[in-house]
């Protein structure tokens, strides 16, 4: 018999029943110190004051109101947005995929209404996670995706990761725009080099070419900048964010230069709840928090103590780690054994791990851990690293 809820998740046994902060208590009583953070989405914790506060408030006031009406607290976030990044505009999503279906339809609209219909194909990167829609498996093309789900959109191609010379060989004009993630995140967090970056950039200037980048996952202060792509020192036209934008609450968006919105006229696109006067609260609570010099500096502070005491876990577990990868606190183990051993052998040792592509074992802390934590979470990888060379 099928389970009630679909089976389309390969869930652990743990059941969380509260949370504070780094840590998560589970219907047992135990506790867990949080390394994933709902994969990112967690930016601040569970059960934050400050966000607990601006919800509660706004809950008492006003749930939901459509978008036929001015939602002020949305006005206010996308005004927060604008004044810390490239962008002129934002639309608010409720998740990741939502925000990638108004980045392709922003693309092929922008060259619909220049008279150039044609440029409809967007060029994407192997390894790449944009969702779960048709658009974004269609897009992101993996056979783990994909795979039964035909027929699939057109108008996407994937290229190697990374390749500027694939990238100049399919550029062509049928090309609307470049689509990538910074810093891979299920592919098993694989950061796009700067260079390659700005390269990008640069044949997209050269081309007309409309840059997307997918800072779902990379987004919202997990590097250490607001946004993944300020390490290149170059911008995109269009990005997504979600996950840590809400920080637990389900908000996403897509923020975009004036010239390549300019085709998004009233009626073009629409959500019934996306920038729902909720979310906006509490997404413009967390950027008032995040998108300042002195929390990033924090990240980055320890950011740098993790990845330095990562380095020396890998070099003292040279059997079970390869190395370690990523930047800021958006960093991947890439494991020697299982991922899903070293993730299960976590749970063991009490921290939650999350594995991803390529055999890595991804920790996405809350960007406020503290250092004690830290310091909890390398004594727990270790044991759980131990764990392993005791099996076959
Ligand atoms: C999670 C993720 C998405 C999809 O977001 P959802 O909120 O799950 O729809 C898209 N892109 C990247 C890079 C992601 O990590």
């Amino acid at each position: 018999m099928i389970d009630t809820v679909l089976p389309t998740y390969n869930r652990a046994p743990l059941a969380f029943v509260s949370g504070e902060g780094s840590w998560l208590t589970d219907d047992r009583g135990r506790r867990y110190l949080d390394l994933g953070a709902g994969i990112g989405v967690n930016a601040l914790g569970h059960a934050n004051p400050d966000l607990v506060k601006a919800l509660e408030t706004q809950a008492e006031k006003l749930w939901h109101v459509s978008n036929l009406y001015q939602i002020p607290q949305q006005q206010a976030l996308a005004e927060a947005l604008v004044e810390q990044t490239f962008a002129d505009t934002v639309f608010f999503t409720n998740s990741g995929t939502e925000a990638l279906e108004l980045a392709v339809k922003m693309a092929r609209r922008y060259w619909d209404a220049q008279g150039k219909g044609e440029r409809t194909e967007i060029l994407t990167f192997e390894g790449a996670f944009h969702g779960r829609s048709i658009a974004a498996i269609s897009a992101a093309g993996s056979q783990k995706l994909t795979q039964g789900f035909a027929p699939l959109l057109p108008g996407f191609t994937q290229l190697p990761f990374a390749d500027i010379d694939a990238v100049r060989a399919a550029l062509d004009a049928s090309t609307a725009a470049i689509l990538i993630e910074p810093i891979q995140g299920e592919g098993g967090i694989r950061p796009a080099p700067d260079a390659f970056l700005r390269e990008l950039r640069a044949l997209c200037d050269e081309t007309g070419t409309l840059l997307i980048f997918d800072e779902v996952q990379c987004g919202m202060g997990r590097t250490g900048r607001l946004f993944a792509h300020e390490w290149a020192g170059i911008a995109p036209d269009i990005m997504m964010v979600a996950k840590g934008i809400g920080g637990g609450f389900p908000l996403g968006a897509v923020l975009a230069r004036e010239t390549a919105a300019a085709a998004m006229t009233a009626g073009t696109h629409g959500s019934t709840y996306g920038g729902n006067p909720l979310g906006c609260a509490v997404g413009l609570k967390l950027m008032q928090i995040v998108a300042t010099p002195e929390f990033l500096a924090q990240v980055n502070e320890k950011a740098g103590i993790f990845r330095q005491r990562l380095e020396g876990l890998v070099a003292s577990h040279p059997q079970v780690f390869e190395e370690v990868r990523g930047a800021g606190l958006m960093l991947g183990l890439k494991c020697k054994r299982a991922n899903t051993d070293l993730v299960q052998a976590g749970y063991d040792e009490n921290i939650l791990t999350v594995p991803a592509a390529d055999n890595v074992v991804r920790l996405l802390p809350p960007l406020n851990i503290s250092i004690d934590d830290i310091a909890t979470a390398i004594a727990a990888l270790d044991a759980a690293a131990k764990r392993l060379h005791e099996r076959p």
